[in-house]
């Protein structure tokens, strides 16, 4: 068995930024939109920084505008995912760009989404469950609404509640009464921290909002104190290197600081976050770490084991994915 044939666990995904290229710029030719100008003479997303990106984002999320967009939106990417080994992935999704936060829309959406995850388990062998994710720089009132629809579907599906956008946006503490209503509503937590703000964001997302897991966090490698405690609160950090190196928070692969966390005993978990915008794939996350650190199966194995035992669907999901795991192992 060859790292390409390993089965892996993915738990930091955004839907819409997974959209294959193609797949975006044939809706957009179906439905007459010209964004012809977020993409590259290749065919790849293109954009010049972190605030351009998130630009770029926006105008490829233009023609995804119906429940029927995000049910094939939702093929296209567990396709792209289970041909690089992911059998289990959790994938963030904004009611903002499902229904405007409206809840009757939501449902409508949400039902979509959840019928093409249930095909792909059957035709791909790939799991999804969503994790509901206001966005950080459309503010704490938006957010509100966001929780709201996250706590009316919590269940089966949608099992988690986090956010992202741009951390240098307000303070976390401004979306606590977001991240209360989910809690209450039984959702498990995570938030994008010490990506692009240093390890006192990390700290924030522990103690002003609960969560259990932080996505990114690798910035907090810039105080070991905090790193030591990580490791023992056994908080997990879904970590996205080649994300990190395509916006230029590390210079490449072996200056990324996965391997230090990893060795201080944090758990760490690898992931691709928003990958053809970075020009990756699962595949290709295990190949430049088994290059940069020499990882082999084993260490893959384990992080995989990891990201399992933090992922936020029921206990029978889990035990279903741990025996494909474990199958893969013997
Ligand atoms: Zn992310």
């Amino acid at each position: 068995m060859t790292l390409k044939d390993l089965p892996n666990v993915e738990l930091h995904l955004h839907l819409e930024g997974a959209a294959p290229p193609a797949f975006i710029r044939g809706l957009a030719r179906e439905k007459h939109i010209d964004i012809s100008g977020i993409f590259a003479e290749d065919g790849s997303y293109s954009y010049t920084d972190f605030w351009h990106f998130l630009k770029v984002y926006e105008a490829a999320c233009t023609p995804l505008q119906t429940p029927e967009d995000f049910r094939r939106l939702t093929l296209a990417v567990l396709e792209e995912s289970a041909a690089n080994g992911v059998i289990y992935s959790e994938t963030f999704l904004s009611p903002d760009f499902c229904g405007n936060r409206d809840l009757a829309a939501w449902r409508d959406y949400l039902a979509a989404i959840e019928d093409a995850a249930d095909q792909a388990e059957r035709t791909m062998g790939i799991t999804l469950r969503g994790i509901v994710t206001p966005i950080r720089h459309f503010g704490p009132d938006k957010a509100r609404e966001t929780a709201i629809c996250a706590a009316e579907t919590a269940g089966r599906f949608i099992t988690g509640f986090g956010i992202g956008g741009d951390e240098r946006s307000g303070k976390l503490k401004d979306f606590r009464w977001a991240f209360d209503c989910a809690r209450e509503a039984g959702l498990r937590l995570t938030a994008h921290a010490g990506e692009w703000n240093g390890p006192q964001e990390v700290r924030d997302a522990i103690t002003d909002l609960g969560v259990e897991r932080i996505g990114h966090g690798v910035r907090a490698i810039e105080d070991l104190a905090l790193v030591d405690e990580l490791a023992e609160r056994g908080t997990v950090l879904e970590v996205c290197p080649g994300s990190n190196i395509a916006l230029g928070i590390y210079p490449g692969w072996r200056a990324h600081p996965i391997e230090q966390l990893y060795d201080r005993g944090v758990k760490v978990t690898i992931n691709t976050d928003d990958p053809p915008f970075f020009h990756t794939t699962m595949a290709r996350e295990y190949d430049m770490l088994n290059r940069a650190f020499d990882w082999d199966e084993g260490v893959f194995r384990q992080i995989a084991r990891t990201a399992l035992d933090a992922a936020f669907c029921d206990a029978d999901t889990k035990a279903k994915i741990a025996k494909k795991l474990e199958a893969a192992d013997a």
